[in-house]
């Protein structure tokens, strides 16, 4: 950099702008802002038009508006929730102002008569259209709007952080900016650039946080403008560089060959009731290849509900065994494990393999035991939960550590299993198991540092789960499906959802709900289930369901994860429009595990977007995970698909694998390129698209 260019806006700590005090410098870490540099990479989500005066009887609901008027009259209504009422009139027309948190000088500041500008989201209360907690200003030229607002940006916020506040900030990093460019080095070389017609950094920054009066609303809205795809190919680039590097570093790791003859696998597959699928079987024979060299294994399985997962790592656990090498396999939870303790047993205990079971329940002697038998070797293979983490657990020699369902532990607990493997410099293999299907175009792109399989076929022989639609209304004649077939001996889940994302609102649903079953369905032993419940007093729940003790489960998406009860052969799902299609089919393929014909009853609330009726369409008609994941993403864009974060999955701040393939395959010549010519931008790079995480500093 020249020396007389100003500090490095990467260095400049983001209190240094004016009005960023100790309150505010915390909100900011939230977001992780730090740098000014890290302020001008927090981009808009949107913009909104602020160019024109709404009139007030113009407005509908759902509006976004620009409003002006005279206060008519405030009042302070104590309802259920206290709230500050203003209405504001207009020549020829009113809204209603509602504020829920308001200080003294706000309520002074709208009194009668007061003129107002308000710019807020117009929705229909219970009496009138309203606004909820506009931005409101005092101070303007009535009937006049300032140029330069048609495309008011809007900014990812955190509580505290208020919209004027994020322009305040970026206009003041902005102009630092404009007053010396070369304060925010490009570290991505205009080679790169030019044949892709992409505008440098500084000018793409100041594009998106001010785009100019006539800037293309609907390019900007898609992410399609250019100003957008630079900086989308630089975070790109950023991921190729860091996926070539892990690849570079776990190349130097060394695992311990499990080279073998197969015949303890050999004879698990003759005890076996059933032969392999085509699917599993190309599976295991990538996984048992990966087995026999001496670099880590790290490959992600990925299966369908049902798919038979569990059989596949059972006979990648021999292939350590056979070699002289511990195996372990870690669920997320007590149920899940026990339940791969039942299979692995019967499976792997003709042969001679002893399986111990790591649970929480274990204390005293029998735990030291238990300990004693995995440290000494005694124990082949070991299943548990995350208790296999724990400082007092070492293995004697572990060669393979599996995880089932990985999307529910983090990247962290994944390398701490393996860390724990790791021995005379030696590193365990790995194997991740999920039902989560990806579709392979995208997991190539994204999964950080693993390799992939896909069992893409189901065991032969399965009753498709029949699922319908019904909408709430008929809520009754559910409830008499329910007693019905529980009365014939089987078990049902009744599975409660809400949109929001709190947890105590979720279990009160539940809890209602549940309540409300006991009440209309008096004979049925129901059990309850919800993410407010202690993990220990919601096994005892579980367990007696799977073994029949209860008739009905009422739970919240905590059940999820693959509990096998076979006799469960109806599911009820409120609210399914809430959910993702992955998550709908998750939760369904809790049921058609036996060979009864299993029903999935989809209680929407009616009536349904023309998005959300398509969505049920697709769920009801298609059966695979891998299809529906297509479909999924097809309707709602790659960004919420991988919305519920993934261990050793990239996570892309503003790129989009799918929908910008043609740039990520620039990106990955690209990267080439710069290790090439200009390797010493390329750890720049890595680290302000992705410093702050750890999956791209360990392997
Ligand atoms: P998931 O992939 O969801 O973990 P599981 O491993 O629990 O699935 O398998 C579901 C059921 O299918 C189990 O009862 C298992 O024994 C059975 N199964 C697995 N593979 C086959 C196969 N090739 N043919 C028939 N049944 C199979
Ligand atoms: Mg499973």
């Amino acid at each position: 950099m020249a020396a007389d260019s100003g500090p490095a806006l990467e260095r400049m700590p983001v209190d240094r702008l004016k009005r960023v005090g100790p309150r505010m410098l915390e909100r900011l870490q939230r977001l992780r802002i730090r740098s000014v540099q890290d302020l001008l990479f927090h981009l808009p989500y949107r913009y909104q038009d602020r160019s024109r005066l709404h009139a007030l009887r113009d407005l509908c609901d759902g509006d976004e508006a620009l409003v002006e008027g005279v206060v008519a009259d405030a009042q302070i209504s104590q309802g259920r929730r206290r709230s500050l009422k203003v209405w504001l009139c207009d020549d020829g027309g009113s809204l209603m102002l509602r504020f829920f948190h308001f200080t003294t000088s706000q309520l002074e500041s709208m009194g009668p008569g007061q003129c107002l500008r308000c710019f807020g989201e117009v929705r229909q209360g219970p009496q009138s259209l309203e606004m909820v907690h506009p931005e409101v200003q005092h101070r303007f030229d009535a009937g006049t709007v300032a140029v330069g607002q048609a495309m008011t940006p809007v900014y990812p916020s955190t509580e505290g952080m208020q919209q004027v506040t994020w322009r305040g900030l970026t206009d003041q990093a902005l102009a630092l900016l404009r007053r010396d460019p070369r304060t925010l080095h490009d570290w991505v070389p205009a080679q790169l650039l030019a044949p892709l017609h992409l505008p440098p950094l500084g000018e793409a920054l100041v594009y998106l946080h001010r785009p100019p009066p006539e800037a293309p609303l609907e390019q900007l809205a898609e992410r399609a403008h250019p100003a957008f795809l630079r900086l989308a190919f630089e975070e790109m680039l950023a991921h190729q560089l860091a996926l070539r590097r892990l690849r570079r570093a776990r190349r130097r790791l060394r695992a311990p060959p499990l080279n073998v003859r197969g015949d303890l696998r050999r004879q698990l597959l003759r005890g076996l009731p059933f032969g392999l699928t085509g699917a599993q079987q190309r599976v295991l024979d990538e996984i048992a290849a990966d087995l026999g060299r001496s670099e880590p294994m790290m490959r992600l399985l990925q299966g369908d509900v049902g798919s038979g997962k569990t059989v596949v790592a059972a006979l990648a656990a021999l292939q350590a065994v056979e070699a002289g090498f511990q195996a372990a396999i870690m669920a997320p939870t007590e149920l899940l494990s026990e339940q791969h303790l039942r299979n692995l047993s019967r499976w792997l205990a003709p042969l001679g393999v002893s399986v111990a079971w790591l649970s929480g329940r274990h204390k005293g002697a029998e735990r030291r035991g238990i300990l004693a038998d995995i440290a000494g070797g005694d124990a082949a293979v070991v299943v548990g939960t995350h208790a296999l983490f724990q400082d007092e657990v070492r293995f004697h020699r572990l060669g393979l550590a599996m995880i089932d369902e990985q999307h529910r532990f983090g990247v962290h607990q994944r390398l701490r299993l393996r860390g724990k493997g790791e021995q005379d410099g030696l590193t365990p293999h790995q194997l991740i198991m999920t039902a989560t299907p990806i579709p392979r175009s995208l997991a190539m792109a994204v999964y950080a540092d693993l390799d992939l399989s896909v069992i893409d076929e189901l065991p032969p022989g399965r009753t498709p789960i029949s699922t319908v639609a019904v909408p709430d209304t008929r809520r009754d004649e559910v409830i008499e499906r329910v007693r019905t077939a529980c009365a014939a001996g089987r078990q049902a889940y009744w599975v409660c959802t809400l949109v929001e994302e709190s947890e105590a609102l979720q279990a009160q649903a539940a809890e209602d709900t549940a309540a409300a079953l006991r009440e209309s369905l008096p004979e049925l032993r129901v059990g309850l289930v919800h993410g407010r419940i202690k993990a220990a007093d919601r096994e005892p729940v579980m367990q007696a369901f799977a073994a029949g003790e209860l008739d009905l489960l009422v739970a919240t998406t905590v059940i999820e994860v693959g509990v096998d009860v076979p006799n469960a052969s109806l599911m009820i799902i409120e609210n399914p429009e809430r959910l993702g299609l992955a998550q709908l089919h998750q939760l369904r393929g809790r049921v058609g595990r036996g060979t009864v014909q299993s029903y999935c009853l989809l209680l929407y609330h009616p009536p349904l977007g023309a998005t959300a009726r398509e969505r049920l369409g697709i769920l009801r008609k298609e059966v695979s995970g891998f299809a529906i994941a297509d479909a999924d993403l097809r309707l709602r864009g790659a960004g919420e698909v991988l919305g519920t974060r993934q261990a050793g999955m990239a996570q892309f701040r503003l790129a989009d694998p799918l929908r910008d393939q043609a740039l990520m395959q620039a990106a990955q010549q690209g990267a080439d390129r710069m290790l090439e010519h200009w390797p010493e931008h390329v750890e720049p790079l890595i680290h302000r698209w992705l410093g702050e995480r750890e999956e791209c500093g360990q392997v």
